[in-house]
C-alpha cells in the first residue's frame, strides 16, 4: 500500500461479530475507518480512537444519510465498503411465518444494503479504485427447512452482488460478495430473540468459524491488485459440507 493514500473503508454492523472483526483487520492494513451500528458505544470500543464510530440503522434513510455526510465531511471519499449490517430471525417453516421477522430481516438485509450502496456510490467513484464488499451467505444460494425468510433475503444479496458486478462494468469499482458458512458470533442468539440455550446448541460438537476468519477473506480480497476482482468466497467450517450437514462430535 503506498505510505501516502491511505484508504478509507466504511464497515456497517461494526458493534459485532464480523462486522467488528472486519473493523481490526483492515485497521491493520492500515485503512482509516469509519464505522456504523445503532449500538454506538460498543462501535466507539471497537474502531477506537483513530477512527470515525458513528451511529447508524440501515433501515431508517435519515440514519444512512446522516453517516455518510459524516463520512463525506471527515474522509471525502469511500475506498472499500463492507455492506455487513444483517440478521436472522426466527427459524419457522413458511406455513407459520411471521411477517415481523421477514419485514426486519429484509428491511436489514436487502433494502439497508440498497441503500447504503446507493448512498455510498458517490463516494465510492471519487476513489482511485472503489471496492463494495457484500456479506451474503451460503444461504444465498442454499435453503434449509425453516430459513426460508433468512435465505430468501441472502439470495437477494447474491442477486444484487451479482447485478452490481454488472453494472459498475467499466468503472474502477470492484464487487465481491463474501459466502460464510457457519461462524460464531451474536448472530444466533439474535436469531433466537436472545435465547442464548438455543444459540448455543447450534455450535453444539462443532467447531464453527469465528468472525476473525471471515474478516481475513475480506482481507485478501480487498488488498488484491485493483484488476483483480474477487467475485465471491464461499467458507465455510470444515465440519460443515451444507448449511443442513454438519459433522457433529457426541
Ligand atoms: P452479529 O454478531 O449479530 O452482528 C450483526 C451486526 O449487524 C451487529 O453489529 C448489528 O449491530 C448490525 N445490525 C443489525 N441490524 C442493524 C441495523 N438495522 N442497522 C445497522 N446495523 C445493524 O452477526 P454476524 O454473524 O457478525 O453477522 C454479520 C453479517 O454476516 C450478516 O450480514 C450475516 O447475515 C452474515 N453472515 C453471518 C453468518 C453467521 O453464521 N454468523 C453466516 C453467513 C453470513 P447493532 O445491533 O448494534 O445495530
Amino acid at each position: 500500500m503506498a505510505s501516502n493514500y491511505k484508504p478509507i473503508a466504511v464497515v456497517t454492523g461494526a458493534s459485532s461479530g464480523i462486522g467488528a472483526a472486519t473493523v481490526v483487520a483492515l485497521g491493520r492494513l492500515g485503512y482509516r475507518i469509519a464505522a456504523g451500528a445503532r449500538r454506538l458505544e460498543r462501535v466507539r470500543r471497537v474502531v477506537g480512537s483513530s477512527g470515525l464510530a458513528l451511529p447508524l440503522d440501515v433501515t431508517r434513510l435519515d440514519s444512512i444519510d446522516a453517516f455518510v455526510a459524516e463520512v463525506k465531511k471527515k474522509f471525502g471519499r469511500i475506498d472499500v465498503l463492507v455492506n455487513n449490517a444483517g440478521l436472522a430471525r426466527g427459524l419457522t417453516p413458511v406455513a407459520e411465518g411471521r411477517d415481523e421477522d421477514w419485514i426486519e430481516m429484509w428491511e436489514v438485509n436487502v433494502l439497508g444494503l440498497l441503500r447504503m450502496t446507493r448512498a455510498c456510490l458517490p463516494l465510492l467513484r471519487k476513489a482511485r479504485h472503489g471496492h463494495i464488499v457484500n456479506l451474503g451467505s451460503i444461504a444465498g444460494f442454499e435453503t434449509y427447512k425453516g430459513g426460508a425468510g433468512y435465505t430468501a433475503s441472502k439470495h437477494a444479496v447474491h442477486a444484487i452482488s451479482r447485478t452490481l458486478r454488472l453494472e459498475l462494468n467499466g468503472e474502477p469499482i470492484r464487487v465481491t460478495e463474501i459466502e460464510p458458512g457457519m461462524v460464531e458470533t451474536e448472530f444466533s442468539v439474535v436469531r433466537f430473540h436472545g435465547d442464548r440455550d438455543a444459540a448455543k446448541a447450534v455450535y453444539k460438537g462443532v467447531k464453527p468459524l469465528v468472525a476473525a476468519d471471515i474478516a481475513d477473506c475480506i482481507a485478501f480480497a480487498v488488498t488484491r491488485p485493483p484488476h483483480v476482482d474477487i467475485d465471491e468466497i464461499v467458507i465455510r467450517p470444515i465440519a460443515q459440507a451444507a448449511t443442513w450437514l454438519v459433522a457433529r462430535k457426541p
